[in-house]
């Protein structure tokens, strides 16, 4: 097939991981006879020093062409004055809302050689697969909001939801769960907040239309501690936009770095944005140190979910659970008598695995 991919690297690490990203890509167009072209712009803290915005029009307009965007990560001390009114994680949230991705979907996978670098117990570990499904443009990230002035102390943000928004993504959900093991947990504070009990009547209506898939509604609370107690019993999530945030960043943790983990973000059409779900790491750019895993395993979801590639898409990841079983390991998940690379090797020996 013929494919135009945006490649949004953005600030920090995420220059590094999208560039290995990028070569697995060209690597599989090589390998399985397609044609990539690649379109490099700007998004958060650089495109904010070059443009004074952090989504410039060019950038937004560029990715609404695309078949798919291959995003790093955006932020960085730099820009961390939280009274500054333009912001990189705005690009973020702009780009989202733009292109109108109200599906995150974020697979958590134990790779067996790895459940040292968790900070579980290893036996917790075992078995676990499971995908969040975090809605993405709406509730408490977007609803109204009031900051606080020198002359009014009060700020407030709102989690607003319309049933239509609970519904299309507790479809996604469902339909995902039908090609996995049929089991969905619908994750809520109904006991305390109005918008949950929409939330909750919303998602059991859509659940009867699903009789082959079992599913429970969950407590955020609960769910929280029932994600490190049983992991393994969970198989696809569903979940409000703060709730899935935070919920993913905990899931992370089961697999041991947040340099693992993957995320694809879907609307309606098979355009997406496809980004790891870490930050822009701060504390090691430009080491050439990053883990480029998750960039990795974020373009199998590209070639999965935008392009319809499944078995490019296999390939992808199981070179790099070959690539672990075989040691190799960043500084993130290394571990004594593994084989140490920095980002670019890491990113090699993925290719040469493929
Ligand atoms: P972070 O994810 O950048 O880093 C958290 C920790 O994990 C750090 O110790 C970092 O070194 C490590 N880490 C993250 N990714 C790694 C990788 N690929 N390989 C090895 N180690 C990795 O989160 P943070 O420190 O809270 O935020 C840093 C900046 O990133 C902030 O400006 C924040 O706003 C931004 N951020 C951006 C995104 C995004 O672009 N989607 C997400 C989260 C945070």
């Amino acid at each position: 097939m013929q494919a135009n991919i945006v490649t949004l690297p953005g600030d920090g690490i995420g220059v590094d991981v999208v560039a290995e990203g990028v070569k697995v890509l060209r690597a599989v167009a090589a390998k399985f006879g397609h044609t990539f072209t690649f379109e490099n712009h700007l998004i958060g803290g650089c495109a904010i020093d070059a443009t004074g915005d952090p989504l410039p029009a060019s950038t937004l307009d560029a990715c609404r062409h695309a078949d798919a965007v291959l995003l790093g990560a955006v932020g960085g001390p730099k820009w961390d004055d939280p009274t500054a009114k333009v912001r990189p994680e705005q690009g973020l949230l702009g780009l989202r809302q733009g292109l109108a991705l109200y599906a995150n979907l974020r697979p958590v996978q134990v790779f067996l050689e790895l459940r040292e670098a968790s900070p579980l117990r290893p036996e917790r570990l075992d078995g676990v697969d499971l995908v969040v499904v975090r809605e993405l443009t709406g509730g408490l990230y977007f609803g109204p909001r009031k900051e606080a002035t020198p002359d009014d102390m009060t700020a407030y943000d709102t989690m607003l939801y319309a049933d239509y928004e609970v519904e299309r993504i507790a479809r996604k959900a469902f339909e995902l769960a039908r090609l996995r093991r049929k089991k969905v947990t619908s994750v809520d504070k109904a006991n305390v907040l109005a918008s949950s009990r929409l939330w909750r009547r919303v998602v059991t209506a859509v659940a009867a239309d699903y009789p082959d898939v079992t599913w429970e509604s969950m407590l955020v609370d609960s769910a929280a501690m029932h994600l490190l107690r049983r992991p393994a019993d969970f198989d696809v999530i569903v979940t409000e936009n703060t709730f899935g945030d935070i919920l993913t960043d905990e899931a992370s943790m089961l697999s041991g770095s947040m340099g693992m983990l993957a995320s694809a973000s879907l609307g309606a059409g098979s355009n997406g944005v496809y980004e790891p779900i870490h930050g822009s790491a701060p504390d090691i750019a430009g080491e050439g140190i990053a883990n480029p895993l998750a960039t990795i395993l974020s373009v199998a979801l590209l070639l999965r979910y935008s392009f319809g590639l499944g078995q490019e898409a296999d390939a992808v990841e199981k070179a790099v659970a070959d690539v672990i079983a075989e040691g190799y390991r960043t500084r993130d998940i290394y571990t004594a008598g593994m084989k140490r690379v920095n980002t670019e090797e890491m990113g090699a020996v993925v290719c040469q695995q493929l």
